[in-house]
């Protein structure tokens, strides 16, 4: 999401949605498509560069089907810059998706 959409939405209305990215992934295990929230508000870390100063935010999450009774835990690793913006993913134990293939498998 660019900084202009970021902007659109915070004073938009669709506030519940600017501090939320929602992240799909599915099990490289069992391949359930599975999906998470993440706020951008309350769950990021602060990174800090030498002098101190901000330099960006960070956040570990760990995922784990439940239909399909494999329990694979699925690591994702998001790196932020100084303005949240997602600037990389990482991802153990399965892979990323987008909201469509997410959607076309769960309904
Ligand atoms: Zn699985």
């Amino acid at each position: 999401m660019s900084l202009s959409q970021r902007l659109a939405k915070l004073f938009g209305g669709e506030r519940e949605d600017a501090d939320v990215l929602r992240v799909y992934v599915r099990c490289r295990r069992c391949g359930e498509a599975i999906s998470t929230r993440i706020s951008l508000r309350n769950e990021l870390s602060i990174r800090y560069d030498e002098s101190g100063q901000v330099s960006g935010y960070h956040v570990r999450k760990v995922l784990i089907g439940s239909k399909r009774r494999c329990y694979q835990p699925i690591e994702v690793h998001l790196t932020f810059d100084a303005q949240k913006h997602l600037l990389e993913r990482e991802i153990g134990g399965g892979e990323f998706i987008t909201a469509e293939e997410y959607a076309a498998e769960t309904g």
